[in-house]
């Protein structure tokens, strides 16, 4: 009988804490993305879904919906949920798309990815955050998206052309290797700049020419690989 109660005290306490974080994210929702004009449905049944706690330290969860990225091990972040969500709409996402994502880090921005499209193939090149991500895929059942280990700067010619390429560290420049990767009629969004500010840039590629427009000011770890900014 103790036993049996013991459980139950843990179920209905393992219950709450869900409960806790839904009412974390229903308010991080409202109050800093769709306040601050992010509309699409998809996008926002996503970010609301997706348990973003679940992406960061146990010591961190409680501040896991706060307007701010937070640290994830290796001086990386993930970044602030407005960004999540502005960038995911950027990409104008429908269900059969193809998604590349440079920049694994945590896993969040693919994972609300894998909640719109298709499929989301995700790289990253720090191990210790591959293989961390690659376990919370399968724990939480995202089987959609396939991850890889290496230099993302070169994109994944095996799996291109890609409807859609997001890019979640910072560039010197657009990588040109990406550019080919992506389908005729396909939206890439990218952070272009220095490495203290970087200007957010969507691409779009039609059959003749690459447009080019900013979404205005960001700040993310720097893209380091052969068409990114050389290692420390
Ligand atoms: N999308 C992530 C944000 C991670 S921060 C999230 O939702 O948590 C950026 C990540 O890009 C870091 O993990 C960093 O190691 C990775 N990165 C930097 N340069 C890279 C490259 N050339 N290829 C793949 N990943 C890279």
């Amino acid at each position: 009988m103790d036993i049996f109660n013991h459980k139950s005290d843990q179920l209905i306490m393992e219950k709450k804490k869900i409960e806790k974080y839904a009412r974390q994210r229903d308010e991080m929702v409202r109050k800093q993305i769709e306040s601050r004009g992010i509309t699409d449905p998809k996008v926002l049944a996503a970010v609301r879904k997706v348990p973003r706690h679940l992406f960061v330290n146990e010591a961190l969860m409680d501040q896991a919906h706060g307007d701010y990225p937070l640290p994830i091990g290796e001086q990386q972040t993930i970044s602030q949920p407005y960004i999540v969500a502005e960038m995911t709409q950027t990409l104008q996402l429908t269900v059969d798309d193809r998604v590349l994502e440079i920049g694994t880090g945590s896993g969040y921005q693919a994972a609300i990815l894998a909640e719109i499209v298709f499929r989301v193939y995700t790289v990253e090149r720090i191990h210790s955050l591959f293989v961390k991500a690659r376990k919370l895929f399968d724990t939480l059942r995202y089987h959609n998206i396939v991850t890889k280990y290496a230099d993302g700067t070169c994109g994944w010619r095996d799996e291109s052309p890609f409807d859609a390429i997001i890019v979640t560290a910072g560039a010197p420049e657009i990588p040109s290797a990406l550019v080919s990767q992506l389908a005729v009629g396909g939206r890439m969004v990218i952070p272009v700049g220095n490495q203290f500010s970087q200007d957010l840039t969507k691409l779009c590629k039609d059959e003749k020419r690459t447009r080019q427009t900013s979404l205005g000011g960001c700040r993310f770890v720097k893209l380091i690989g052969e068409q990114g900014w050389k290692e420390e």
